[in-house]
């Protein structure tokens, strides 16, 4: 049965045509019953919240506190987390669409999201029962803020070439380094951080810690004046002898290039999220401006050149959706090894170029207008741009994949 949801009301009134389905007929996502209520709870907090505050968020370069206190009001860090820790435990798919979601107004705030989920994803794959117990409920309730941190200034695509160490002594490990690029830095409580353990091997020397954001000898050196984004910080961090216990490391010792990468896998659905939102955001202002604006006696939709747009647009909007939420099923269904990092590459890789594509396009749809910040289609153009350079730039995501396709036909 088609309806409209009235608490929604507002939502659907901006995205004519548009309509929830539910019940027999054909739901997409895929999810059930329940999960739908819930993504239509975060729809609705996406317009009524977040989408008002976008603007301002994007022109303060503020961390938006009072989303992230949105969140944990509404419980929507729990997406991320199993019920035993304290989260719904309503899986992937779920939380891939709310990312989608809110990214669709605001992509600062779907990225608070989509880094909870980066920096905590290393306790829920290789923490200790212990570990998990101690940390996953606080970053659940959104109590703490998680970062992860691998990128250093001479290691971004070529990762395990990082230098920061981490040098046992007694009871702790004493790091020394720095950071660059790490979202969340100065907000997070806790850092998932990466660091060398044998100077002698390349990826095989390398460990993970939690380091909680006050420990001695961590300091946020700078933060960094960005395109897009404008409210998620993103900062340099340093280490300087500072000592983590050694019940901080996780998973075992010179095991954490793998646990880097599985962690990899898993968040980029959440960029790829985060990119398809602000695709159907920029796309769905358009086609309402298109609508409205005239030139030549006529609404500019009616002119080939823009419909044709406005139709490739939505068409590579939906082709992406498919990309995303295949992955949403796959993580659910615990599908892993090279299938998943296929999927996620090439859900990262499409989900990110059409975002940048089609925002580029709804630009040039609202003509003059388009380029001033009075609209928001140049605020998506621009925050669309890092998602095809952060959690691995998209030349390395088709790396990935030609390997990945290699390794599987063989
Ligand atoms: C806003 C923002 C937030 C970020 N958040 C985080 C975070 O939370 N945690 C974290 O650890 N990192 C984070 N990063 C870092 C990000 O993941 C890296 O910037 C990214 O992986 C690219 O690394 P790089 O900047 O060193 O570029 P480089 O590796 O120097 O690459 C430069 C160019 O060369 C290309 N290139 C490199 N190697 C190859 C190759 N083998 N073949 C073909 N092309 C190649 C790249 O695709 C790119 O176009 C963030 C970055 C930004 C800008």
């Amino acid at each position: 049965m088609w309806y409209t949801d009235s608490r929604n009301a507002s939502f659907l009134a901006h995205r004519p045509g548009r309509a929830v389905v539910t019940g027999s007929a054909f739901a997409w996502p895929p999810l059930g019953d329940d999960q739908r209520e819930l993504l239509a709870l975060v729809r609705t907090l996406a317009t009524e919240r977040i989408g008002p505050r976008a603007a301002a968020i994007d022109e303060t370069h503020e961390f938006p506190w009072d989303i992230v206190e949105l969140y944990r009001e509404q419980g929507l860090f729990g997406l991320f987390f199993e019920e035993r820790h304290g989260g719904t435990g309503t899986g992937a798919l779920l939380a891939l669409a709310a990312i989608e979601e809110v990214s669709k107004v605001c992509a600062t705030s779907g990225l608070i999201l989509a880094a909870q989920e980066l920096g905590s994803l290393a306790l829920k794959l290789a923490g200790s029962e212990e570990q998990q117990a101690r940390y996953l409920p606080r970053l659940a309730s959104g109590e703490l803020l998680a970062a992860y941190a691998l990128t250093e200034s001479g290691s971004g695509s070529d990762s395990a070439a990082l230098r920061t160490t981490a040098e046992r002594d007694g009871g702790d490990y004493v790091l020394n380094g720095d950071k660059r690029f790490i979202t969340n830095a100065g907000v997070a409580g806790l850092y998932t951080v990466f660091a060398r353990t044998d100077a002698t091997a390349k990826h095989r020397g390398i460990s993970a810690f939690v380091v909680e954001s006050d420990t001695p000898g961590l300091e946020v050196a700078r933060l960094e004046p960005k395109l897009g984004i404008a409210g998620s910080t993103t900062g340099e961090l340093t280490f300087d002898n500072c000592r983590v216990p050694a019940e901080n490391l996780i998973g075992a010792e010179d095991e954490g290039f793998p646990i880097a990468m599985r962690v990899l896998d898993r968040s980029r659905g959440g960029i790829a999220a985060q990119a398809v939102g602000i695709a159907e955001g920029a796309t769905d202002y358009a086609l309402k401006y298109a609508k409205e604006r005239e030139t030549m006696g006529q609404a500019i939709s009616k002119h080939q050149l823009i419909a044709g747009k406005l139709a490739d647009m939505d068409t590579a909007c939906q082709a992406a959706r498919g990309l995303l939420y295949r992955l949403g099923l796959m993580l659910d269904a615990g599908v892993d090894g090279p299938e998943l990092t296929k999927a996620s590459a090439q859900a990262k890789l499409f989900c990110s170029d059409i975002a940048m594509a089609v925002t580029t396009d709804a630009v040039q749809i609202l003509g003059g207008y388009g380029y001033i910040k009075e609209y928001p289609v140049e605020r998506m153009m621009r925050d669309a741009k890092i998602t095809q350079i952060y959690e691995g730039t998209n030349e390395i995501q088709r790396l990935v994949i030609a390997r990945e396709l290699v390794r599987l036909s063989s």
